[in-house]
Formats: C-alpha cells, sequence, structure tokens
C-alpha cells in the first residue's frame, strides 16, 4: 500500500497539524511487545501518518523512547505532540520535565507539547514555562488536554493564554458531551480540537448502528468511527499495535459518510441536550 498525503488542519499559530495520527497510549510496558510497537508506528509513517501522540506518561516515558526508534531520521517529516504530567507542570518542573522527553525523543524539539491535565500547580506558571521553552526552541507549539469549557475560558484569560494552540479530549460516538459548550468555544476560537479515544478502545465497534452504516459503504465500524469524527472536523489519534489496525483506520480517510448516514449515527448515539461535565479516561 502506497504512503497517502494527509490533510492538515491550521493552528492558531498558522502553521500546519495533519489531522489523523498515531497514538501510543499502553506501548513501552513490556519489553516483549516492544518490537512490535516501534514496528507498528513505522507501519504508519510508511504509509503517510506524520503525527504521533505520545506522553511522559505512558509506559513511564518508555513509549517516547519507541517513538524515537520508530521516527528514526524521518524526524523532519513528523509532528510530535507530547505532554507533561501535571504533577511535574511547575515554571521550573515543566522545563525539567521537556528535556527529559527530548532526551527520550531523541529530537531537539517537540513539535506541540501539551499540559496532560489540570493539576495543582498554577496555570499561570506551566503557561509561563510553556512560553520559555517555546522561546528556547524546545517546543514549536503548546496546548493544553482534558480541558473543560470554564478551564479554557479561564486559560484564555491568563497571560499568554491565547498562545494555546489545541485543547485534546476524549471525544467519539459515545462520548458526545462536547457538543454541548466546549467544542462551540474551541471552533468560535478557532481552537483545534484533538480527539482521543477515538474508538473508545475498541469498546464501541460492536454496536449495530457502526456495522449498519459500515456495511452501506464495505467498511468497517472503525472507520466509520473515526470518519464521523473527521467530519466533524476534530483531529483523531487512533491507537494500534496490530499492523491490520493501522491499515484498517487509515482507511477511514477515505471514507465520506451521507447525511443519511449521519442522521442514523445521531439516532444511536444522541448528541447532548444540556451542559455535561467532560469526560476523562
Ligand atoms: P483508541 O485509539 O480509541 O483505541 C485503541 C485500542 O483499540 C487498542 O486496543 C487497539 O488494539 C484497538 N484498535 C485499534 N484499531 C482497531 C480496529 N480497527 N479494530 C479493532 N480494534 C482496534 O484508544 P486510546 O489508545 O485510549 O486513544 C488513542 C490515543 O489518544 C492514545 O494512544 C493516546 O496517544 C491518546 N490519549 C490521550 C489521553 C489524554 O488524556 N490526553 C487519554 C487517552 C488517550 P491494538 O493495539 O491491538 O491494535
Amino acid at each position: 500500500m502506497a504512503a497517502r498525503s494527509i490533510p492538515t488542519v491550521r493552528l492558531p499559530s498558522d502553521a500546519p497539524m495533519p489531522v489523523y495520527g498515531l497514538g501510543t497510549w499502553r506501548m513501552g510496558e513490556s519489553g516483549r511487545t516492544r518490537a512490535n510497537e516501534v514496528q507498528a508506528l513505522r507501519h504508519g509513517i510508511a504509509r503517510g501518518v506524520t503525527l504521533i501522540d505520545t506522553a511522559e506518561m505512558y509506559g513511564d516515558g518508555e513509549a517516547e523512547t519507541i517513538v524515537a526508534d520508530a521516527v528514526g531520521g524521518d524526524r523532519d517529516q513528523i509532528f510530535i505532540v507530547s505532554k507533561v504530567l501535571p504533577n511535574n507542570a511547575s515554571r521550573r518542573g515543566t522545563v525539567a520535565a521537556c528535556e527529559r522527553s527530548l532526551k527520550r525523543l531523541k529530537t531537539d524539539r517537540i513539535d506541540l507539547y501539551l499540559l496532560h491535565w489540570r493539576g495543582s500547580h498554577p496555570l499561570a506558571d506551566t503557561v509561563a514555562a510553556f512560553e520559555d521553552l517555546r522561546a528556547a526552541g524546545k517546543i514549536l507549539h503548546w496546548g493544553v488536554s482534558n480541558f473543560d469549557h470554564d478551564d479554557m475560558q479561564e486559560l484564555a484569560r491568563a497571560p499568554h493564554g491565547k498562545h494555546c494552540q489545541t485543547n485534546q479530549v476524549l471525544y467519539n460516538l459515545t462520548r458526545r458531551g462536547i457538543e454541548f459548550d466546549l467544542l462551540p468555544w474551541c471552533r468560535t476560537h478557532k481552537m483545534p480540537v484533538m480527539a482521543y479515544s477515538p474508538i473508545e478502545q475498541g469498546r464501541m465497534l460492536g454496536h449495530k448502528a457502526l456495522a449498519d452504516v459500515a456495511r452501506r459503504h464495505e467498511a468497517t465500524p472503525a472507520q466509520v468511527a473515526l470518519a464521523w469524527l473527521l467530519r466533524q472536523g476534530v483531529i483523531v489519534i487512533p491507537k494500534a499495535t496490530a499492523l491490520t489496525h493501522v491499515d484498517e483506520n487509515l482507511g477511514a480517510l477515505d471514507l465520506t459518510l451521507t447525511e443519511a448516514d449521519v442522521a442514523a449515527l445521531d439516532r444511536a448515539f444522541p448528541p447532548p441536550t444540556s451542559p455535561q461535565p467532560l469526560d476523562m479516561l
């Protein structure tokens, strides 16, 4: 299968970011699966994927070393996203955590560095550290993860808060709460949203409505779930270690859902009608 060209969105900075990437949670947790995990990421890269999402938390840093092995000499073609843990997200701690991630990733810069979720360190300190890292060229952009509507409003009011480039949140057909307020806010503020656990870690794939839509397109439930998210204008980062899953998921980029498909999915997975607290995994 040839490498494909993956569409991009514009970050608020105007830099392009691919709409499709590879997740790495649960990678690096066992030496026995390491070679397979590197191979899965390399397989995705060979097929044209240029965004990889990781975090210092995943495999206690080991996932970042897997990303480094998979990216190898292709570093300039890959958009790397990593995350600082809230416990490390003080002004100094964020910088130190980033330096450790850079070493594990065997690179001199992270394309997009996120606060993994809100913790006890003041947001202003984390943002100040992000700005220091950006000025030093160690990160090219920064953003947040698991920020709800009120968190985003608070961030936008903080000094340099408007430099935030993305919010990565749990979003899929079975978790549509963000459509009530957070997603509209992000759209209004031109803030790209990254949807994590886009296939609900596989748990949603047996749903009849997904199978029905998939059958109409000779597609699979995972492809329908991902195509629906892409249609919503968000970035998807499915994780797969099985090479067949890597290939299958990429097929979502070729699937165009019809209005009838979308209506059927809305009936099976209704959108929210009132505010809901942000779900997290
Ligand atoms: P996910 O991508 O929704 O699902 C991954 C699981 O689904 C794996 O067990 C994978 O199996 C399986 N799978 C993948 N493609 C499949 C297919 N076509 N058919 C059947 N099963 C399939 O879940 P996720 O890993 O939680 O989320 C994706 C990424 O988002 C993470 O890896 C991570 O990078 C990021 N994330 C971020 C946060 C945050 O707080 N910011 C939280 C969670 C996740 P195999 O591995 O065996 O192929």
